[in-house]
């Protein structure tokens, strides 16, 4: 009999007692093939007592949700119109909830009788409605006000749907199996639970699904974040210790180039950019590989801070590559470098998508043979063909995005060089100690001693006028101006169509008086590099671009930035585009053109006129778009969050850090055997980033 046998988690699904045929095909086409994956198949949300609102304090307006049985329902017909109705009560006032499609399938599950958990905003239309609520059939004893009870919905896929799971039938095939299953072995050792007043992992387990009131559920969800947190961290401690334990050259000196670049400088390094150099030398000199996130908001000099720890690592006899995300950023590197490379005798190169074969070969074939000392470049550079003859030091601007995976490109090439990484995007400290947490940290938080706020202004179209006359008056004080156009891919068309066409309307209308120049990605490199030359000339008076200048642009003599759709752009975008004016010692100024209106679009363009802290509005962008928004599916890849949660978790992302870095500290390969367990289970996760830590 099923009954008699031992279920594990490891168990399949198909041999439990309850689970029909089709109900296992079902939770198999949505992932869940064993016990353990029932049991993570975590709820989406719970009802209770604190969450569920009585009907007779329900408010127009505002969000609630509430419980309630079907007093009639049925589909309904209104000038033609049908829609489909039905009215709950809970004893304490009723509801109506409108449904404009989907009858045949409502009629089916919304009956008189049944109850329902439903979601959505307060409507006032003759009584108090939602239209399209969100609904969940519950059972008729779970009722969260009056019991007291905690009531798991679960998320439900196609799948589940299609053979209808609904959620009543997934809380009790999970209520059935919890019961039949004996302990489950907890995955961390007691003293770590006890350290962090962590509840066990079979109560958390249990709870999560079947809390009998909040404070149990708070202790289960507080445990499962820990995990995901912790085993990520983990990654990052493992990471951190190989990196102690790998070798790269050991660069004590500050060598015999470092002087000639500084004594070229025109101005005096801040406080925080010695800083910062002062951590890189000695990240330098200890034999092993450095790797550094270097943090400065937009202006802030970073790129000194590279060319100065470049020029040590090159006069100790290293090469040194030097990455941008962008071609136009590359070329401005490499035209910022150049600038002192010949008095401080760095030889320099610069590697393009343009360049012809022949001029490439030769340009690898020297790079190969050690001839050139620093090449600049995109990141494509590191995934292909460039190899070098002692690189020793390298250097990523502005990419956020490089983390673990990336170094395991330069690894796989038999490279372990130093590593700087400098971004200009604020990142809100939970999620640097999250993405990078394998990095040591450098922040510059001090700008130069000349630069001034700049002044940003939100504006709707009908003032375009008078900020056109504006522009106009800067233009003749010998100033310069930037029109951005958002261009979210290269390749839309119809982006760059609006970019192109305002370009030719504002060049024969508003600044027909004036010189104006165009820059978007499509343009062959040597017609950007024109473009870019005559706008840092002046020969240009104002420049309409697409995003391509979001990072990089150096024009000191730019004090006007106009942003078009300002709403469509991120808010850390918005501030790198800011930065790009400023630079020099004119009063700059920043205007948004606000062109479709609501709530968060007008809250999220009003923190730009607020504030210029990149930190907050980091934290700002991070709260209203997510983490997967601010970092973009290619970062967030790697981990797969089932119940943890960014955006809330800080307290505990520290604990899972501190816990995560100590153990490490004590096993540094996981070997001991109360850590069995935990190396499991960290290697089913991080299968394929075993290469970047060493628990052999
Ligand atoms: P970012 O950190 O955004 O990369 P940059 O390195 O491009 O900033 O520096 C911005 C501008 O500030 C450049 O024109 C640079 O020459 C100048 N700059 C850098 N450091 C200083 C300093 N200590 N004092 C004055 N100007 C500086
Ligand atoms: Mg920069």
């Amino acid at each position: 009999m099923s009954q008699s046998r031992q279920i594990d988690l490891t168990t399949s699904i198909q041999y439990l007692h309850g689970v029909g045929p089709a109900r296992a095909r079902a939770l198999e086409a949505s992932g869940i093939t064993t016990v353990y994956d029932l049991f993570y198949y975590f709820p989406r949300r719970h009802l209770d007592r604190t969450s569920v609102t009585p009907l007779r304090e329900i408010r127009r307006d505002q969000s609630a949700t509430v419980v309630g049985t079907v007093e009639v329902a049925g589909e309904r017909r209104a000038r033609k119109r049908k829609y489909f109705q039905a009215v709950i009560s809970d004893g304490t006032g009723l509801l109506n909830l409108v449904w404009f499609r989907g009858a045949p399938y409502l009629a089916k599950k919304i009956k008189k009788g049944v109850r329902l958990a439903v979601s959505g905003k307060i409507e006032f239309f003759q009584g108090h409605q939602i239209v399209h609520p969100e609904f969940d059939l519950i059972d008729q004893d779970e009722d969260p006000l009056h019991t007291g009870a905690v009531v798991p919905i679960y998320p439900l896929t196609g799948e589940l749907k299609k053979v209808r799971v609904d959620n009543r039938a997934l809380r009790r095939t999970i209520r059935q199996v919890l019961e039949q299953i004996g302990q489950i072995d907890d995955l961390l050792p007691a003293a770590l639970l006890d350290r962090y007043g962590l509840t066990n992992l079979d109560q958390a387990l249990r709870k999560i699904h079947y809390a009998e009131n909040i404070d149990e559920l708070q202790q289960a969800r507080r445990r499962l974040k820990f995990d995901e947190h912790f085993f990520l961290m983990l990654l990052m401690a493992l990471r951190k210790a190989n990196l102690k334990t790998g070798t790269a050259p050991e660069i004590d000196a500050l060598g015999t180039r470092f002087q000639l670049v500084y004594d070229q400088l025109e101005f005096d390094l801040t406080g925080a950019q010695q800083k910062v150099i002062k951590e890189i030398r000695h990240d330098l000199g200890r034999g092993r590989p450095m790797n550094r996130l270097l943090q400065g908001d937009v202006g802030s000099g970073k790129t000194i801070v590279a060319l100065l720890s470049a020029a040590i690592a090159i006069g100790n006899g290293h090469q040194v590559a030097l990455m941008a995300p962008t071609e136009i950023l590359a070329q401005q590197h490499f035209t910022s470098i150049k600038a002192f490379s010949e008095r401080a005798q760095i030889t320099c190169a610069l590697i393009t998508g343009g360049q012809k074969s022949a001029e490439r070969r030769q340009l690898l074939a020297a790079l190969a043979e050690g001839r050139i000392d620093l090449i600049v470049g995109t990141h494509a550079m590191i995934q292909s063909w460039v190899e070098f003859a002692r690189l020793g030091l390298v250097i990523i601007d502005e990419q956020h995005r490089f983390g673990v995976v990336q170094r395991g490109h330069l690894l796989a090439k038999g490279y372990n060089p130093h590593l700087l990484a400098m971004t200009a995007t604020p990142i809100p400290r939970t999620m640097a100690i999250t993405y990078h947490g394998d990095m040591d940290l450098s922040i510059i938080d001090e700008l130069p001693a000349h630069r001034q706020p700049v002044t940003t202004k939100v504006v709707n179209s009908d003032r375009l006028n008078r900020v056109y006359h504006f522009i106009r008056d800067e233009v003749e004080e010998g100033r310069q101006a930037i029109v951005v156009y958002p261009l979210v891919e290269e390749t839309e068309k119809s982006d760059l169509a609006a970019a192109t066409e305002a370009f030719t309307q504002l060049a024969s209308g508003d600044f027909r008086q004036q010189k104006v120049g165009l820059l978007h990605g499509r343009l062959k490199p040597d017609e950007k590099d024109k473009v870019m030359a005559a706008f840092a000339a002046n020969e240009i008076n104002i420049l309409v671009a697409t995003t391509v200048i979001e990072v990089g642009i150096d024009v000191p003599n730019a004090s006007v930035m106009l942003v078009e759709h300002a709403e469509r752009f991120g808010l850390t975008q918005l501030h790198q585009l800011r930065g790009r004016v400023g630079r020099g010692n004119a009063k700059s100024y920043c205007i948004l053109v606000q062109r479709k209106t609501g709530d968060t679009a007008d809250r999220r363009l009003g923190i730009m006129e607020e504030t210029s802290d990149g930190f907050k509005i980091a934290d700002e962008d991070l709260q209203i778009r997510g983490p997967g928004e601010f970092f973009g599916a290619r970062q967030s890849g790697f981990i797969k969050y089932k119940i943890a949660d960014m955006l809330t978790d800080g307290p505990i992302i520290r604990q899972a850090r501190q816990a995560a870095f100590e153990l490490v500290e004590n096993d540094p390969h996981l070997r001991k055997p109360e850590h069995v367990t935990i190396r499991r289970r960290f290697v089913s996760e991080y299968q394929h980033l075993l290469e970047l830590v060493n628990i052999t």
